[in-house]
């Protein structure tokens, strides 16, 4: 019995706020390192947990709202501000208004 052919290697994550499935270079990983720790994580392998958001400013809102970051993260407490600031960096830096990113909430 042969089931031939490989599986696509592409990693596919969903967004904590909207669920929306992408690759996961599509998305922003932020991840609470063992620490406790939590930062973006721009390289997508920095150990720890991790949650993936859309690089869209209403998943990051929606996320903060809803503390769905901190549930995916399993955080005690709300994120802290200058995580927020850095996810927003991020987004501001990666979506430059280009085609095809805006997700439909
Ligand atoms: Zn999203």
């Amino acid at each position: 019995m042969v089931t031939g052919g490989r599986e696509r290697r592409r990693p596919i994550r969903s967004c904590v706020a909207c669920g929306r499935t992408a690759d996961k270079r599509d998305l922003i990983r932020v991840v609470r390192s063992p620490d406790g720790l939590v930062s973006v994580d721009a390289t997508g392998k920095k150990s720890g947990r991790g949650a993936y958001l859309c690089r869209a400013l209403a998943c990051l809102d929606t996320a903060l709202k809803s503390r769905r970051l901190e549930r995916g993260l399993s955080l005690p407490a709300p994120i802290q501000e200058q995580v927020v600031a850095s996810l927003r960096a991020a987004m501001a830096d990666s979506a430059p208004g280009g085609p095809g990113g805006a997700p439909h909430v």
